[in-house]
């Protein structure tokens, strides 16, 4: 038995999957915020680069990777596929546990995945500039990266409290040329409002959404990037699961059981969906299971309706499980899994119960994360750490239930730049949070009843 399992450099895949098109229900239409009614493809033309768009709004089941975002994947990809054996053994489970390592790309995470294609994208279309928003920095450096391969400019809106929390992430993009603002900031009208109220504000995801809009529609030659939630990120980071796909095979098993860690659902439907393609093509049972903190439980407490993407109400209206635009989740340490909301396709594929959602305390994923790092070697990101704390727990309802499950979860990344809260954890003063139901119901009730 191998413990790891490789493809070559010819077996990364040549399209992206797009499971919109094996969907029975397909996911509502996003709104114009002003008129409520559906978007044209045009409305996001000041936003996005005109390709992205068509993506965004595609049912074609698979569409081509560009030759050159296919050579610059080499740089790390195909990603190995590995059986945790001293995991298996140290939790003495009959279950065979599997994970994709996307912790080695260049950025450590799975993040670089779509930003290439996206940074690709604008740059075919003669864009120059580019604006996003970074929550722990993940995303940020894998656009920074991007954009310095490309020749494109850059502004990074980023979280004020991952600014001073996490220095080195805005290091690492500061290296690859990336102009890094801490949000609110400001140079934005939207940044400006909400330090007028609140100087001391710590920022939020959807505050520095706001922000990076904003200064991306001020500018025709400037565009907005979004590293998750968006069907078009999903599209690209379904390059994850096609890889695993194929591995599964050579390794002689297929998953029961595929899980990934949510934020807004981009590595947790990059694993899943070519496998689930399976279920709604052909039948096949399987149970895919994202795992979100119990202090940011859009899917397993929120409600489903449309909601903005950011907190002042700039981007479209989109149909999505969502604890309310102005929800302000506690300061976990997996900043990548603080969005208040989820993409559209993974909402619809919730209503319809084809995907399950557990909800975890901070602690337990952070000694899921002790317990991999000590077996595996590899010290995951705190987000990932969730998607571990999953595996365990199935692994060990397959040992009480004395049944052998095939488990296949997502390493979204190493954590290696968050190792303060590791510090945290190890001191005793990381703790759990509680969220009342009057909190939820209180952030939920801002939503207009649309559907
Ligand atoms: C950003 C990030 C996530 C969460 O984002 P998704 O779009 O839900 O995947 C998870 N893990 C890591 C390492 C990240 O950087």
């Amino acid at each position: 038995m191998n413990k790891k399992i490789f493809l070559n450099e010819n077996e990364i895949p040549h399209s992206w999957y797009n499971i919109v098109a094996d969907m029975q229900n397909k996911p509502l239409p996003p709104l114009h915020p002003g008129t409520k009614q559906p978007l044209s493809p045009a409305d996001l033309e000041p936003i996005f680069a005109k390709e992205l768009i068509k993506q965004e709004v595609s049912e074609e089941r698979w569409i081509e990777i560009p030759d050159e975002v296919r050579e610059l994947y080499k740089l790390w990809r195909p990603t190995p596929l590995v059986r945790a054996t001293a995991l298996e053994k140290a939790l003495d489970t009959p279950a065979h546990i599997y994970f994709k390592n996307e912790s080695v790309s260049p950025v450590g995470s799975h993040k670089l995945n779509s930003a290439l294609p996206q940074a690709y994208y604008n740059k075919m279309q003669g864009i120059t500039h580019l604006t996003t928003e970074t929550g722990a920095g993940q995303w940020g450096a894998a656009l920074s990266f991007a954009t310095s391969l490309f020749g494109l400019k850059l502004d990074v809106f980023m979280v004020k409290v991952s600014y001073n929390q996490k220095p080195y992430r805005r290091s690492m993009m500061q290296t690859w040329g990336a102009n890094v603002v801490a949000s609110p900031s400001n140079l934005t009208e939207s940044g400006r409002s909400i330090l007028a109220k609140e100087p001391d504000n710590s920022g939020s995801l959807g505050i520095a959404i706001s922000e990076a809009v904003e200064k991306a529609v001020q500018d025709e030659n400037t565009r907005y990037t979004l590293g998750s939630v968006l069907n078009h990120v999903i599209l690209h980071q379904t390059v994850i699961g096609l890889e695993s796909e194929k591995q599964m095979d050579l390794a002689g098993e297929y998953p029961d059981i595929v899980i990934g860690c949510f934020g807004g659902g981009s590595n947790f439907s990059g694993i899943s969906f070519p496998f689930l393609r399976h279920q709604l093509v052909d039948g096949k049972k399987i149970r895919v299971i994202a795992a979100e903190p119990a202090s940011c439980p859009k899917l397993t407490r929120g409600v489903f309706q449309y909601d903005f993407g950011d907190t002042v109400g700039l981007t479209p209206l989109l149909p999505m499980y969502t604890l309310g635009h102005d929800f302000h989740p506690a300061d976990i340490h997996a900043g990548g899994l603080r969005y208040h909301g989820a993409g559209t396709i993974v909402s619809q594929l919730l209503r319809d119960n084809l995907i399950e959602v557990q909800d975890i305390p901070q602690l337990e994923t952070f000694e899921a994360g002790k317990l991999f790092a000590n077996t595996e070697g590899i010290i995951p990101a705190p987000e990932s750490t969730h998607a571990i704390a999953v595996a365990i727990r199935e692994a060990l309802k397959a040992k009480e239930e004395g049944t052998k499950k095939t488990i296949l979860f997502n390493l979204s990344g190493h954590g290696l730049i968050d190792m303060m809260a590791y510090d945290q954890f190890f001191s005793g003063t990381m703790q759990n949070y509680k969220l009342t139901d009057e909190e939820i119901a209180k952030s939920t009730s801002v939503l207009e009843k649309i559907v």
